[in-house]
C-alpha cells in the first residue's frame, strides 16, 4: 500500500547470497507498491551486537553495580542512549512493518541480529512490564521473519530429525516480537537453497516477490502456544 513504511533488518555478509537476493527483491517489490523502504544492513553497518556500558552516554544511574537493563531503561528516559540505538529505534518507530531477513544460525538468528534485538528493543521504548504482549508499545506494527535454512523441509517437520520449524520460531516471533506488541505475519522460509538447482532458487525469489504483492491483505497469525506446539 502506498505510503506504508517498511524496515528490513538484514543480516548477511554477502550481497550475492540468496539472502541478499531476497532482500533486494523485497526492496524492489515494496518500493514498486509505493511503500517507503529502509534497510538496516547489519554487517555493512558493522552493527555492534554486544549489550555493554557503551550503550549509555554519560553518567550511570547506579555507579556501584552495573545492571544493563536498568541502565538502558534510565538512559532511554533521559535520551542518553548511544546514537546507533537511537537511530534504529527511530526506524522502528516509523515502520508499519518490520521484515527480518537472515540465514538460520543454530536454530536461531545470527548473533548480529540477536544483538539488534537485545540492544534496540529497550524497556520503555518497546515494552514495560506489564505492558507486554497485546499491550506492548510496538502494537499496530507487523513483523515478518524471512529466512533460509541449510536443512531441508522434511527435516523440519514434527516427526523429522530437526522437529517442526515452528518450534524455533517461538522465541523469535512470540518471545521477542509478540512480547513487544508486534503482530506477526506468517514466516517466509526458503529451505536449503544451497542444495537445490539454480532454477529452483529463481522460483524461491519469484515466490517471495509474489507473496509481497498481496502482503498487506494478510492477517497476522494467531501467535499463541497452539500455533507453535499443537
Ligand atoms: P547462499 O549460499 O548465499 O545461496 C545459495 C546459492 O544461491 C548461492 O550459490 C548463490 O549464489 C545463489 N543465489 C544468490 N542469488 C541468486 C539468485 N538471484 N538466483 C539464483 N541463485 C542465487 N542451517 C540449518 O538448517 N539449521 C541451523 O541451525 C544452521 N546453523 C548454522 C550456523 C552457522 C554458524 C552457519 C554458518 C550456517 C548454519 N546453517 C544452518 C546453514 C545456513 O542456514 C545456510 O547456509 C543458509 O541459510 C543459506 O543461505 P545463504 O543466503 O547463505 O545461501
Ligand atoms: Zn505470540
Amino acid at each position: 500500500l502506498p505510503g506504508r513504511k517498511v524496515l528490513i533488518v538484514y543480516a548477511h555478509q554477502e550481497p550475492k547470497s540468496l539472502n541478499g537476493s531476497l532482500k533486494s527483491v523485497a526492496v524492489e517489490e515494496l518500493s514498486k507498491q509505493g511503500c517507503s523502504v529502509t534497510v538496516s544492513d547489519l554487517y555493512a553497518m558493522q552493527f555492534e551486537p554486544r549489550a555493554t556500558r557503551n550503550d549509555i552516554v554519560g553518567r550511570l544511574h547506579n555507579l556501584e553495580e552495573f545492571d544493563y537493563g536498568v541502565e538502558v531503561r534510565e538512559a532511554y528516559k533521559r535520551g542518553d542512549l548511544s546514537s546507533d540505538l537511537i537511530e534504529e529505534q527511530k526506524k522502528v518507530q516509523e515502520a508499519d512493518l518490520l521484515i527480518f531477513q537472515f540465514p538460520l544460525y543454530w536454530f536461531s538468528m545470527p548473533a548480529i541480529m540477536k544483538g539488534w534485538m537485545d540492544r534496540v528493543l529497550v524497556e520503555g521504548f518497546a515494552h514495560q512490564f506489564p505492558d507486554c504482549y497485546s499491550s506492548g508499545f510496538l502494537k499496530n506494527k507487523l513483523a515478518l521473519f524471512s529466512f533460509t535454512t541449510g536443512g531441508s523441509q522434511e527435516m523440519y517437520t514434527k516427526g523429522g530429525i530437526s522437529g517442526d520449524i515452528r518450534y524455533l520460531l517461538w522465541p523469535m516471533q512470540h518471545g521477542i516480537m509478540h512480547y513487544c506488541g508486534v503482530k506477526v505475519l506468517a514466516p517466509h522460509i526458503c529451505f536449503a537453497p544451497e542444495s537445490v538447482s539454480e532454477e529452483e532458487r529463481k522460483e524461491m525469489l519469484l515466490a517471495w516477490a509474489q507473496r509481497l504483492k498481496t502482503l498487506w491483505k494478510e492477517k497476522p497469525i494467531d501467535c499463541s502456544p497452539e500455533w507453535y506446539f499443537k
